[in-house]
């Protein structure tokens, strides 16, 4: 089989961070990834990193959610907050490597350093002010306690790794180019991990041959690839799908106070309605479809 046959028995997942109440966008990629398991497996993973963020009652809800759409998934649940000493490893081997540096450096400082930045796809790219630290300016940080996060030497592990490729299901075969993201973070200051590092990792680890998202993260599978090669984690096949959108046209989100699906159902709707709703004619404003 080559990296471009469809599989016939995917694994795919869906892996919301409990973080607020899912909505109609969360449907339909719930949807995509459960309709593409097809005669697979369908997993689901809680991307609870953020404990901040996280609370159980949202965890609660998507169970909820998921189960009166009629999907069914695999048990045990993943919950990431779990799993912090299997991304520290992750950590260590790329540290053995040279490959990631401790970067103290606040938002202010961040700001102050780029007058002109160049913007990746989360933002202005990370000037590398800490890169260049000597070891023992370091050293003095760290045991004078000042927060660090842990950056990865993306164009350093990108030349090490050789060309990469991923494939996606609409777009082919993709040249991996992860230096747009510059040096990205893949351990926060306030929690031990990353979104990139604990996905790409998960993705391994639960055995995922088909990632199933939006096109918004597409983007970030330049650098799984990357963290996948230095992991030495398969690569799985990607879907990128497109976004549900209010009648503004806005991507529908938590913030915006998109309508819940909790909300819809007490309004008396049912899965099917949900389905129906989410084909492209009915939805208000358009479905971006890629
Ligand atoms: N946890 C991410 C989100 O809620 C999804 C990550 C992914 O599918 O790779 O947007």
């Amino acid at each position: 089989m080559t990296a471009d046959s469809p599989l016939s028995e995917p694994v795919t997942r869906f892996a919301p961070s409990p973080t607020g109440l899912l909505h109609l966008g969360h449907a339909y990629a719930a949807f995509q990834a459960f309709d593409a398991a097809k005669k697979g497996r369908f997993i689901l993973r809680m991307e609870d990193v953020d404990q901040s963020r996280c609370r159980p009652e949202y965890e609660a809800a998507i169970y909820e959610d998921l189960a009166w759409l009629g999907l069914v998934w695999d048990k045990p649940v993943r919950r990431q907050s779990e799993h912090f000493a299997a991304y520290d490893a992750a950590l260590n081997r790329l540290r053995g490597e040279g490959l990631i540096y401790p970067c103290f450096c606040t938002r202010a400082d961040i700001a102050a350093a780029t007058s002109a930045p160049h913007v990746g796809p989360e933002g202005p790219v990370y000037s590398g002010t800490c890169r260049h630290l000597s070891q023992g300016d370091r050293q003095a940080r760290i045991d004078a306690g000042t927060p660090f996060a842990l950056r990865l030497k993306t164009d350093d592990a990108h030349a090490r790794a050789g060309g990469l490729v991923w494939h996606d299901a609409t777009r082919g075969a993709i040249e991996a180019t992860p230096e747009i993201f510059g040096d990205v973070v893949l351990a926060r200051k306030d929690t031990p991990t990353s979104y990139h590092l604990a996905c790409t990792y998960d993705d391994a680890q639960q055995g995922v041959t088909l990632v199933t998202r939006g096109i918004d993260l597409f983007a970030a599978t330049h650098i799984h690839r990357l963290l996948q090669a230095l992991l030495k984690l398969p690569t799985p096949q990607y879907a990128h799908h497109g976004l549900i959108v209010g009648a503004d046209g806005k991507k529908y989100s938590k913030r915006d106070k998109a309508p819940t699906l909790r909300a819809l159902r007490e309004s008396g709707k049912n899965a099917d309605d949900i389905r129906q709703m989410l084909r492209e004619e009915n939805v208000p404003g358009a479905v971006l479809w890629e």
